[in-house]
């Protein structure tokens, strides 16, 4: 079958083995293709929606604090404010003559209500436009109430989700170097750019507790204001999703020379790897270290192979699609399905740059497809195309896989399994082989339909006969 793609679209999009490496990526999402990216503003406030004993005020008109209430499903194990959606609700009459009232309103009420730790602001499309200054007004509301109140300049319009990420981590920047370090060991990490969905952080920071390391900050699952603000003393910045939070990494290194890693934590050998190459930085202070991540490894591999390998046995050579948010997560991935057998045949992102597509080419097989930035109307087809048995995505890639009666794996924001970690991959697999080996598969209409095609063709051949 041959794929509709429109002709903007085509660079952004490589078939390895059909022609030399080359692709377009970073560029605003084409119009009319309705991308699977989300805006700016919904870029900084899944990054930031985490930090738990924070206030989060979305500046704008409802739409834009509902489309994004509760984004992430981000878990806390203390306080929950940041899973209440506030806005200021804009109406015509603040368009009209400005909103920057009703925002000082609405903020001193909330901390008053409320008693966050700090508050973020977030600005909204309507917000650009009408200029309120929102600068000004936290400011104010700031030196009032005494806690920080931090403007997050997100206009929607303003580029894509990437720059709403930028944001996220300028407003976060802001906080750090005030808290007090003189608690920190050296032996010492934040964890940037883990969400704590299904609880998975914890399982993450227990790994780095057995190994001797303290947890300083969690960025931003489970987070809380007084860690970020000492976030600075830190001996390493482990970060995982590296489009949301590499920013930060980045800012930290410049400001206080905090080195930083690129780790993952799904998949075995990518979770091995980052422990040991964590374990690797701290060698020097603590010689041990090494020894006791191979044994934290090892009981942790022992636990999970025989699980594994009966999955194994009935998904080998079934076949894959992967479409994320970042492509790190889409590298960790395309290795975890080779565990388990499967053979990945398209992999995409929606923030992915050139080097990331480069290096998924090179783990990929002949014949995969890797796309940049796409829409419901490619992958659909990609999916046809390449008749894939499971579909690993978010909550916009959910109804294309289940319309065309393809298995999907929830691997966004919304999964209610844990699937970082050790623990994670044994879920992940878990969840592929029920999805994959369901009879239900058999009565959807493309199936069904092929099955009879098959059916025929047998009768005609024995009727030849
Ligand atoms: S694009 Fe603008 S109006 Fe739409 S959700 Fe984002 S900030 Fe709100």
């Amino acid at each position: 079958m041959k794929t509709a793609v429109f002709d903007e679209r085509k660079g952004q999009i490589h078939r390895k083995g059909e022609q030399p490496f080359q692709m377009t990526c970073d560029k605003d999402s084409l119009a009319g293709a309705v991308s699977q990216r989300a805006c700016v503003f919904c870029g900084s406030r899944v990054v930031l929606y985490p930090i738990a004993d924070a206030l989060h005020l979305v500046h704008g008109p409802i739409g834009c604090a509902a489309y994004t209430w509760d984004i992430r499903g981000a878990l806390s194990s203390g306080p929950a404010l940041h899973r209440l959606s506030f806005s200021t609700d804009l109406q015509e009459q603040d368009v009209i003559f400005g909103g920057e009232q009703k925002l000082e309103r609405a903020l001193l009420e909330l901390i008053e209500r409320h008693d966050p730790k700090a508050a973020f602001v977030y600005s909204t499309c309507i917000v650009g436009i009408i200029g309120d200054d929102l600068e000004a007004v936290c400011k104010r509301v700031s030196k009032e109430t005494g806690i920080p109140v931090l403007p997050v300049q997100s206009e929607g319009f303003k580029g894509n989700k990437r720059a709403g990420y930028n944001a996220a981590c300028k407003a976060m920047f802001s906080l750090m170097g005030t808290g007090d370090t003189s608690e920190i060991s050296r032996l010492s990490v934040n964890i940037l750019g883990d969400f704590n969905l299904a609880g998975e952080i914890w399982i993450i920071r227990e790994y780095f507790e057995r190994m001797g390391l303290q947890v300083v900050a969690n960025i931003t699952g489970d987070g809380r204001v007084a860690d970020i603000r000492r976030a600075h003393g830190a001996g390493l910045n482990v970060v995982q999703c590296s489009g949301s939070t590499m920013d930060l990494a980045h800012m930290m290194n410049e400001a206080y020379g905090t080195p930083f890693m690129r780790v993952s934590y799904f998949g075995v050998e990518d979770m091995a790897e980052s422990l040991y190459k964590v374990a690797r930085f701290f060698l020097e202070l603590d010689p041990e270290i090494l020894d006791r991540t191979k044994a934290l490894v090892k009981e942790e591999l022992d636990r999970m192979y025989p699980e594994l390998l009966r999955y194994r046995r009935d998904l080998e050579g079934k076949k894959a699609a992967i479409y994320v948010g970042g492509a790190f997560k889409a590298f960790s991935l395309v290795k975890a399905f080779r565990i388990i057998g499967m053979d990945v045949v398209l992999v995409g992102s929606q923030t992915g740059t050139e080097e990331d597509y480069r290096e998924l080419s090179e783990i990929t097989d002949e014949g995969t497809i890797i796309v940049d930035d796409s829409n419901p109307l490619e992958l659909s087809a990609f999916l046809q195309e390449k008749d894939v048995d499971i579909f690993v995505g978010g909550v916009k890639e959910r109804p294309i896989a289940f319309k065309l009666g393809v298995g999907f794996c929830d691997h966004n924001h919304e999964r209610k399994e844990a699937l970082e970690g050790f623990v994670g991959m044994v879920n992940f697999a878990r969840e592929v082989h029920a999805s994959v080996t369901s009879p239900v598969w058999r009565f959807v209409p493309r199936k069904a339909g092929k099955r009879e095609l098959l059916r025929n063709a047998d009768r005609r051949g024995g009727q030849a006969k």
